[in-house]
């Protein structure tokens, strides 16, 4: 797992892709793509103290000079993987009297919850956790399916690379359930931390500064005009919470929320939000970061004592923009310091809903055949096993 999911990886396939150039054989090449998540470059774009969109233009700049065929942002992937929360939670919230464990719908983008959850409480546990796929595995299908097609190429022929903020999303990546039998490939073949891409600007004797930026900060995966940076409201884990939040409160009582007033219980790791309808609790969600948190949580739903109808559920404390494979500070400057830091670039982008983007809804129609097929079913959720015993770094985190 080690050297398969590492940048050395990411060198080798850049490399026999230069000796396929230089024998003449540019049809047997590998097409590189590199999809860099937004925390990393909020990470990234902080060390070197440049704005989110230079820092995009500049990492675009430097996978290109390595030989990367296309870089994207996995924004766009996240904007499936947050309708489908939605449409997921609407489904289960109308059925909760008639299936146990429909609700609290538990939160599935964090592959640190996901292993621990498989590995410490299995059956009890994994049917309330989404089965939307993550945004990095959504980029997966995306790029070796959709991306692939357009190419004429098959997913084998393409070579796809996630950066993103902790060494989890490797594990992620390596699941059973992300391998194609047919053409023995991943839909992620290989993630690379923040931590890791700066250690090949490192390797590389060049400071991010200096790398010539690209135009853009994205190549776009659909239309042209989809590489423009943008974010999503909701925090630096992906904003499930508050999506989902506002989308149920729309779809099941009409009510249009704008800004969400939370509650802070234990910790500022822990909170909960609201919604009452006619004086009566219709919708009460909560945030859970941490081990501790997440440890409440689990324990409440085994009790059935567990009040909450959805909870964004995340292993690291202050989510995933605090990784562990994120950027540590320089001298004089405290790790609070610099997540405040990272926290204001990775929110300096205007935010939209994923609702906004004409994109999205058009493939829906072109990749999927719609938005309630099969092959959405396929592309967009996977299913979670219970496990006896786990390689993860979360055995030695936790
Ligand atoms: Fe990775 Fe931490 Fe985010 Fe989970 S919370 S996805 S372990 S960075």
């Amino acid at each position: 797992l080690i050297t398969q999911q590492s940048q050395d990886e990411l060198y080798r396939i850049l490399e026999e892709n230069k000796n396929l150039d230089t024998q003449g054989s540019a049809d047997k090449k590998k097409t590189v793509v590199v999809s860099v998540c937004p925390q990393s470059r909020a990470s990234l774009a902080a060390k070197y103290k440049i704005g989110i969109v230079e820092a995009a233009q500049r990492i675009n700049g430097f996978f290109k000079r390595l030989g990367v065929d296309l870089v994207f942002d996995t924004s766009f992937s996240r904007e499936f993987s947050l309708i489908e929360s939605g449409k997921e939670f609407i489904r289960r919230y109308k059925a909760r009297d008639t299936q146990k464990s429909a609700i609290p719908m538990l939160a599935s983008a964090c592959p640190g919850w996901i292993c621990y959850a498989e590995k410490t409480h299995g059956s009890y546990i994994l049917p309330y956790i989404s089965t939307t796929k993550s945004p990095q595995q959504i980029m997966g299908s995306l790029v070796k399916d959709y991306l692939a097609k357009r190419h004429g190429k098959t997913p084998d022929q393409i070579y796809h690379v996630t950066v993103m903020p902790c060494y989890d999303k490797k594990l992620e990546a390596s699941r059973q359930d992300f391998y194609n039998d047919v053409y023995r490939t991943r839909d992620v073949d290989c993630v690379i931390s923040t931590g890791e891409v700066d250690k090949m600007l490192d390797v590389e004797g060049i400071s991010l500064v200096d790398v010539e930026p690209c135009k853009e900060p994205c190549d776009s995966l659909f239309s042209p005009q989809s590489n423009e940076l943008y974010g999503h409201p909701g925090g630096g884990s992906g904003g499930y919470l508050e999506h989902v939040y506002k989308y149920a409160a729309q779809e099941l009582f009409g009510t249009h929320i704008g800004h969400l007033s939370y509650k802070t219980l234990r910790n500022q790791d822990f909170k909960e939000v609201t919604l009452e309808v006619d004086g009566k609790e219709e919708l009460k969600f909560a945030l859970a970061y941490g081990f501790r948190n997440i440890q409440n949580i689990v324990q409440k739903i085994k009790r059935g004592k567990c009040q909450y109808h959805f909870v964004e559920i995340m292993a690291c404390p202050s989510g995933c923009l605090n990784g562990g494979g994120q950027l540590r500070p320089d001298d004089g400057e405290s790790s609070k310091e610099l997540l405040q830091r990272v926290d204001e670039l990775y929110n300096s982008l205007e935010t939209r809903t994923p609702f906004q983007s004409n994109d999205i809804h058009q493939l829906y129609e072109d990749w999927l055949g719609g938005s309630d097929t099969e092959k959405a079913q396929h592309m967009l959720h996977t299913q979670y096993h219970e496990v006896e015993k786990m390689t993860s770094a979360l055995n030695l985190k936790w």
